[in-house]
């Protein structure tokens, strides 16, 4: 969006108190923001690593409650919510198109459900209704309110923070699909209830599974999740293989389209370097090219075809050197390099790796054959204390410069 010239204010909250958090801080006896501390700067890291920009906001919901609390009493007020033992609740009838974006109706809705714990349930009104408020147990967490005290409910956070921030019909509201419901529909329910105009548009991303469809866990050896795999793996090669997968579909994470998106990334790289050598005239980047990627883009953010349109870049570029025709061969290059930064891709050029580091290397691989992970892994975390990117692939170990 950015690259197209649009302004992107970009807010990402975080839930930093909620049952599974204080669960947590109960069964380890540790203070509960303290693992949210802990959980953010994990995550941040990994993003980083992966060369994920920075949000604009990142807001704490515990840094809203006075704001949520109040929300809450305006939804009190207009009847569109009423109080129970265990807390306050959003009467869902009092939302004329509840369901809208499940494409649902109530009842199918009710039998397919959401897996949050439902608390209360046997006071509420209507089965669908949702906590606004909960009050809190002895020795929870917990915030002042009207009713009680106690602490928001997941569902209103999200609602007041991007509202708050953002303003009443901003633009794109995202979220993993299984957000959709019941967390996205209630987020919007409440918006409704109060009058105001919720996000113009929804972008629901598909899951990261295995090869197999299922939850990714063991397809990638001791790789269980995201701070594994930025560890084992150059992070753009995993950025490249979630680019090559329309976001809307899940992602398939195995062992060989990482060894190929690694391969895909090393061609990338070696391209980036042969033309870093071959002194090309200064020139604009190829603008039939710049418009299909653009026209690509513009389609609901089809990264696949942009990707193929950066391979068949590289492609016709390395004909036109081979030809002779530099004039050609540049601007197709300084296109390749203006649709990767567009996608965050940072190419590399010039990686030359110490023939020791090599060396190590192989040792890694000979150990790992020999079935001395021991040494295998002393040596992979000796070569990325010393600032390589260690990777695992079928065809032996590569190194480069992290
Ligand atoms: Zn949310």
């Amino acid at each position: 969006m950015e690259w197209c010239g649009i302004q992107v204010r970009l807010v990402s909250n975080i839930t930093d108190i909620d049952d599974k958090i204080i669960d947590r801080a109960n069964r380890e006896n540790r203070p509960w923001n303290e693992i949210t501390h802990k959980c953010e700067a994990v995550w941040f890291d990994a993003m980083n690593a992966l060369g994920v920009m920075r949000p604009t906001d990142v807001p704490h919901a515990t840094e809203y409650v006075e704001q949520m609390v109040e929300m809450i009493g305006e939804l009190m007020s207009s009847d569109s919510a009423y109080a129970t033992d265990d807390g306050v609740y959003l009467d869902i009838s009092s939302v004329p198109d509840y369901g809208l974006l499940a494409h649902q109706n109530l009842e199918d809705m009710l039998s397919g459900g959401g897996d949050r714990e439902v608390l209360g349930a046997a006071q509420k009104r209507h089965p669908a209704d949702f906590a606004l408020w909960k009050f809190s147990k002895p020795g929870e967490p917990s915030w002042p309110s009207p009713w009680g005290e106690g602490r928001p409910g997941w569902h209103s956070e999200c609602v007041v923070m991007s509202l708050q921030l953002l303003g009443e019909g901003f633009d794109l509201h995202c979220g993993g699909a299984d957000l959709r419901f019941p967390h996205h529909e209630n987020e919007r329910a409440q918006a409704v209830a109060l009058g105001k105009t919720f996000a113009q548009h929804w972008m629901h991303n598909g899951f990261v599974v295995d090869t197999d469809g299922e939850k990714m866990s063991k397809s990638l050896g001791n790789v269980t999740n995201l701070v594994d795999l930025v560890q084992h793996y150059d992070p753009r090669a995993y950025r490249m293989l979630l680019l090559q997968t329309h976001y809307r579909s899940p992602v398939k994470v195995g062992q060989d389209n990482i060894d190929s998106s690694v391969k895909s990334l090393a061609n990338l790289d070696g391209f980036a370097d042969r033309m870093a050598k071959a002194e090309l005239p200064a020139v604009s980047a190829d603008t039939e090219v710049l418009a299909k990627f653009r026209e690509l883009m513009d389609n609901d953010i089809d990264t696949p075809n942009a990707m193929a349109i950066i391979f068949d870049t590289v492609r016709r570029a390395n004909i036109a050197i081979e030809s002779g025709d530099t004039e050609l061969c540049a601007s197709l290059a300084t296109a390749v390099h203006e649709m990767c930064n567009a996608l965050g891709l940072m190419l590399r050029s010039g990686d030359d790796i110490d023939a020791v580091i090599v060396d190590r290397a192989q040792q890694l691989d000979a150990a790992r054959v020999a079935k001395d992970f021991a040494t295998a892994d002393a040596i992979r975390i000796e070569l990325q204390a010393a600032g390589y990117v260690v990777e695992t692939t079928k065809a032996g170990t590569r190194v480069r410069r992290a």
